[in-house]
């Protein structure tokens, strides 16, 4: 480990724990990130300020990610590395502040490890570079984004990528710094809905019931064999709901299916065979029911990879790998996933997704961080950017 980034973090621990436990208590369900982004930037422009040399641009867009272009000037199509961390959390109602509660060596807080001790080691990267680089060979875009987790469909993550068209590697903190995403699954998400026109139970008997043409959808969905198709593959039905009363024929039923793969072409193909089960069902009901679709989600997955950028792919997965195994002792395991990734990935851009903590817990109330893996953690996203500061990529 770098002597120069232990020097840093001994002087400025206290400071980042206080951050990340204000971060922390701050709730950021994806759409609403508008507070943490605003904390985010004051905190960049705060440390930029103390340091009159550093070349940063920071500001915000209309969807509250942050930006902070080091080096440059940057134009839309000017060649850079971005990191970035995503600042949403996953329950969609949180209204704060977030109880926040040191215990046991750990930080119990919903989002600490997913995603805000990413963000602060993001921050103080941040920090170190204004404090102690003035020569910048490297254009580094630093973006904290908003909307990656569930409905957010990597929103903030899509926006980065159309604003900036120079992007050569992306490497995104999130989660801990046992695995290591080095690619994508992608998913599809809708919303069915079957509507007839219902009836009593005894009277109207013989009229077409929404429930019972949706189990149809439902059951002839699962015949589907995805498992053949190309990738490794899942299907779903999460939610059902329909009827009003037992001695009601019920007019309407809604159900949410997906399907996620690491094959883009499965992914189309499971979108061709749910439309045509959905067609069938209407046209089986010969005008007496209507079958609506909506699209509530999509991730796209990897498309095919030319072989230079498969080559650059498995150099910076090595990179990060590499790093990580040396700051940590711990080699990361290579898995694949649902991740801000999936952007680049889709693009044939290389993009890695590696985390600056161990804890447990996300995406549930009793989620937490092991404090002692903070330091190891803040030294791991300081060598992984600061090690492309002075190359060419
Ligand atoms: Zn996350």
């Amino acid at each position: 480990m770098e002597q120069k980034y232990i020097k840093f973090i001994a002087q400025s621990k206290k400071d980042y724990f206080d951050l990340l436990k204000s971060v922390i208590s701050i709730p950021s369900p994806s759409y609403k990130e508008r507070e943490i982004a605003v904390k985010i930037k004051d905190f960049l422009e705060q440390e930029a300020e103390k340091n009159h040399n550093c070349r940063a641009n920071i500001y915000t867009d209309d969807i509250w990610n942050v930006y902070c272009e080091i080096g440059g000037p940057f134009h839309t199509d000017t060649e850079c590395v971005l990191f970035c961390a995503h600042t949403d959390t996953v329950f969609p109602d949180d209204k704060g502040p977030i109880p926040v509660k040191e215990e046991n060596g750990r930080i119990y807080g919903l989002g600490a490890k997913d995603n805000c001790a990413n963000v602060c080691a993001l921050m103080f990267c941040a920090k170190y570079i204004f404090e102690n680089y003035t020569d910048i060979q490297q254009n580094l875009l630093l973006v904290f984004d908003v909307c990656e987790e569930g409905t957010g469909n990597l929103r903030g993550c899509q926006r980065i990528f159309k604003k900036y068209s120079g992007i050569k590697q992306m490497i995104a903190f999130d989660l801990d710094y046992k695995k290591l995403f080095h690619r994508a699954v992608g998913s599809m998400r809708y919303e069915a809905v079957v509507k007839v026109r219902g009836g009593h139970a005894f009277h109207d008997f013989g009229n077409k019931n929404a429930i019972e043409i949706m189990s149809d959808i439902i059951q002839k969905f699962y015949k589907i064999n995805i498992s053949d198709m190309k990738g490794s593959s899942s299907c779903n039905v999460g939610m059902i709901k329909g009827g009003t009363s037992v001695n009601a024929i019920a007019e309407k039923c809604h159900a949410l299916f997906e399907w996620r793969s690491d094959c883009e072409e499965t992914l189309q193909n499971m979108d061709d065979l749910f439309k045509k089960i959905l067609k069938k069902a209407e046209a089986r009901a010969q005008g007496e029911a209507y079958v609506e679709k909506k699209l509530i989600g999509l991730r796209p997955s990897a498309k095919a990879f030319t072989e230079e950028a498969k080559r650059r792919q498995n150099k910076l997965t090595e990179r990060i790998m590499h790093i990580t195994e040396d700051v940590t002792g711990q080699r990361p395991c290579l898995i694949c996933g649902s991740t801000d990734c999936n952007i680049p990935l889709s693009e044939g851009i290389p993009a890695v997704c590696i985390g600056t903590c161990l804890g447990e817990g996300e995406h549930t109330r009793e989620e937490y961080i092991e404090i002692s893996s903070l330091e190891k953690g803040l030294v791991l996203a300081l060598e992984i950017v600061c090690g492309f500061l002075t190359e060419t990529v």
